[in-house]
């Protein structure tokens, strides 16, 4: 082996769900929302100056930054954004991260995760989830380097209030606790209430679920300004322009029209409602689901043998390879006629 082939930061690397190029297909493979972003993000996309890509983006993304802190009634010191909450993730990850403890996340969760862990030589340990794909709070109550709850949890779906993060809190006052809240518009009371209280926890939100906007990779952490800062600092020694100027524009007009995103969030909960009904009486079982997907096993076909079914007749859902979990299908929850279809074709299981 040659030396530099030795020195190569060797991983296995994450695996994104398939982005089929035929339009054909009815895509519930990665949990992106079903309907279109707001009006107001179409016209600003449509009324975009594009001289303007001549110049380097605003590094601050101060626009995106103010509209967001003024969704969520914090200060704009407080926001970090990012190329989606993948590198707002990465970032968290490498910044406060570097401790001999081992960081802590369930076993089965966002399987990022480990894969961020890998690539920066982080050690960590997998709690397991118990037998109904809960987590165990004082799994979390030891010496650690960090601890990351995904909430709700994915793929399990499964939401837990925020008193249940308040434990972790209570049990963790010297490591950095992040609460990745990809799916929580979906679900029910954020994290972010106990921002005041607790100056080592990190909320990441995402742009790609509640905000229909996957394309355009837009993700944020909310904390408090120290730890803003710190991330900033790395942010800055790594590339300044992470967002790009679409995305700095578009991002802020989805921000600024929360109206639109609430009713289409209120359609897909109302949906994936639905849904947990017509797949019961079709013979599967779900997780109780606090996100824009069902996790879902069917009781007597093997979830692989029903994935490549689905796949073969044009239905794209995803199947993880893993102990525990190979008999479930995640689902993304689509539009009604979408779920129909889905429905249709899994008739013939019932
Ligand atoms: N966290 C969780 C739990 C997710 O499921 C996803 C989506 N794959 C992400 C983070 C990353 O989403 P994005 O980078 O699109 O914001």
């Amino acid at each position: 082996m040659r030396k530099w082939e030795k020195n190569i930061r060797t991983v296995e690397p994450y695996v994104p769900g398939e982005q089929p190029q035929n339009t054909d297909v009815i895509k519930l493979n990665t949990n992106e929302n079903p309907y279109p972003p707001a009006p107001e993000v179409v016209r600003a996309s449509a009324e975009m100056n594009t001289d303007r890509l001549r110049l380097y983006p605003d590094p601050a993304a101060s626009v995106l930054i103010d509209a967001l802190a003024a969704l969520h009634g914090v200060k704009s010191t407080q926001i970090f954004p990012g190329v989606g909450s993948d590198d707002v993730l990465s970032m968290i990850f490498l910044t406060f991260f570097n401790s001999d403890s081992p960081i802590l996340f369930p076993d089965i969760t966002y399987s990022f995760y480990s894969v961020w862990a890998d690539v920066y030589r982080i050690p960590y340990e997998t709690p397991a989830l118990d037998g109904n794909f809960m987590i165990n709070a004082e799994d979390y109550y030891k010496d650690n380097g960090g601890v990351v709850i995904a909430n709700p949890n994915a793929p399990t779906s499964i939401y837990r209030e925020p008193e249940f993060i308040r434990d972790i809190l209570d049990h963790n006052r010297e490591s950095i606790v992040v609460v990745d809240e990809a799916y929580i518009d979906f679900a029910g009371r954020s994290a972010l209430e106990l921002l005041d209280d607790y100056d080592n926890l990190i909320v990441v939100r995402t742009f790609s679920k509640s905000r229909s906007m996957a394309g355009l990779r837009i993700g944020y952490a909310i904390a408090g300004e120290r730890i803003i800062k710190a991330l900033n600092d790395v942010k800055y020694s790594v590339n300044s322009y992470t967002l790009n100027m679409p995305s700095i524009e578009l991002g802020t007009a989805a921000a600024k029209n929360n109206d639109y995103y609430s009713r289409i969030t209120q359609k897909i909960i109302a949906t994936r409602e639905r849904t947990v009904k017509e797949l019961s009486k079709l013979g599967f079982e779900c997780l109780p689901s606090g996100a824009n997907f069902v996790f879902a096993k069917h009781t007597s076909m093997a979830g692989e043998v029903i994935f490549k079914e689905l796949k073969e007749a044009g239905i794209f859902v995803r199947h993880f390879n893993a102990p525990r979990i190979n008999d479930y299908l995640r689902i993304s929850v689509g539009t009604d006629e979408q779920m129909d279809r889905l429905f249709d074709f899994l008739r013939k299981y019932a």
